[in-house]
């Protein structure tokens, strides 16, 4: 059996929607299927607007602008994250200040960032690794003790909730990612989510090149020009009408990613009473959206021969991050900081084929090996 890592799922409708984009001949960004998109997701879950991007990438590059980032300003963000977490800010000049993560999951270890606030400090990031939640109630009260801005790179986590909450409403903005190897996808593709009115109009204006065109457009102004910095952050018609497709069978690919990440969890589940690390821990406040499926092996070592054993049976595993505060652009600007749990989990995660696509009888054959791995 060969078994890929991942492999995009296509409902079938995309290609009617860009049939029907084609057909329309309005091919660049805001037509119908943007604000189909846009509206679907602030009906579903309640974000105050959204705003469909190119990437994540760029929702955080736009959060950064919002939050009027600059050289004399500091962001805590956990070190074991996508490099775009915190390349966003390094763009603005930013210093950003990495805090480990936790024992239990790979998030940010909330009990470690009041130490590291300052009077430079202004944002906090909470990324919500493999779409399970960090402890928000923690990170909002750190917010309001001292006015720091809360953004979540939700990139992993659609339809996923903290205590009912869904992920995204929670922090001031928040950003979420279509790329290929998201749950929903477009290919590439992103949405900056607003929570807070007074970001509304600025976001889309800098989404615009730093012109009032929205406006523009909606006959609030009878002339549109150059009104701050901004750059082009919103997405084709053509990426709306294919990400459109896959919004509509959301609860389909979620129930199918669901039960696969069951079937793996129950599979395994021998293996907790030997290796009680493991199999990933979903805190009580956190839901699971099925984004991935990783397991934590107890070294490096033990990885590279999981890895190795898997790939000789024809299965593709990863492991995920490397700390970028032992990243080539940041080990000299880091402050010297151990952050021992960032580093296990840049070790140890190791993640397992997990796609929309995957069968039971492939999850079946992918335990059996690392069961036959673990001599279980
Ligand atoms: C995927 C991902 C991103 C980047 O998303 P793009 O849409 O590829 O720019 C950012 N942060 C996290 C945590 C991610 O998983």
């Amino acid at each position: 059996m060969e078994i890929p890592f991942n492999k995009p799922y296509i409902t079938g409708q995309e290609i009617e929607n860009i049939a029907r984009v084609i057909e329309l001949k309005k091919l660049a960004g805001d037509g119908e299927y943007t604000a189909s998109v846009q509206k679907y997701m602030e009906d579903k879950y309640g974000f105050k607007k959204t705003l469909l991007t190119t990437s994540c990438t760029d929702a955080l590059e736009m959060c950064a602008l919002l939050a009027n980032i600059d050289s004399q300003s500091e962001i805590i963000m956990p070190s074991y994250t996508f490099v775009s977490t915190a390349n966003a800010f390094a763009l603005r000049g930013a210093k950003i200040v990495f805090a480990d993560s936790e024992r239990i999951t790979p998030n940010i270890d909330v009990n470690k960032i009041e130490e590291l606030i300052t009077e430079k400090t202004r944002v906090i990031v909470a990324m919500h690794y493999a779409g399970a939640s960090c402890d928000m109630d923690k990170i909002n009260s750190l917010s309001e003790k001292y006015n720091l801005i809360v953004i979540e790179d939700a990139a992993q986590a659609i339809d996923s909730y903290y205590k009912n909450q869904p992920l995204g409403t929670i922090g001031a903005l928040s950003t979420f990612s279509f790329h290929e190897t998201k749950n929903l996808t477009s290919g590439e593709g992103g949405l900056l989510a607003i929570n807070r009115p007074e970001y509304i109009m600025r976001a889309e204006i800098i989404r615009e090149k730093g012109t009032n065109r929205s406006q523009f457009f909606r006959g609030e102004i009878d002339k549109y020009g150059w009104v701050d910095i901004g750059s082009s952050f919103l997405a084709s018609e053509l990426i709306a009408a294919f990400l459109m497709a896959q919004l509509n069978k959301k609860e389909d690919i979620q129930q199918k990613r669901r039960s696969l990440w069951n079937r793996y969890y129950n599979n395994l589940s021998n293996l907790g009473a030997s290796n009680e690390n493991l199999l990933p821990i979903i805190p009580e406040y956190a839901t699971n959206n099925a984004h991935m499926f990783y397991l934590t092996c107890e070294d490096i070592e033990e990885r590279t021969k999981l890895m190795k054993t898997l790939s000789s049976k024809g299965i593709k595993s990863t492991f995920h991050y490397l700390s970028l505060h032992k990243s080539n652009y940041y080990k000299d600007k880091h402050d010297g900081r151990e952050l021992s749990q960032a580093d296990k989990w840049a070790d140890c995660l190791v993640r397992l084929p997990m796609f929309t696509d995957l069968t039971y009888d492939e999850v079946d054959y992918i335990s059996e090996n690392i069961l036959n791995f673990y001599n279980a």
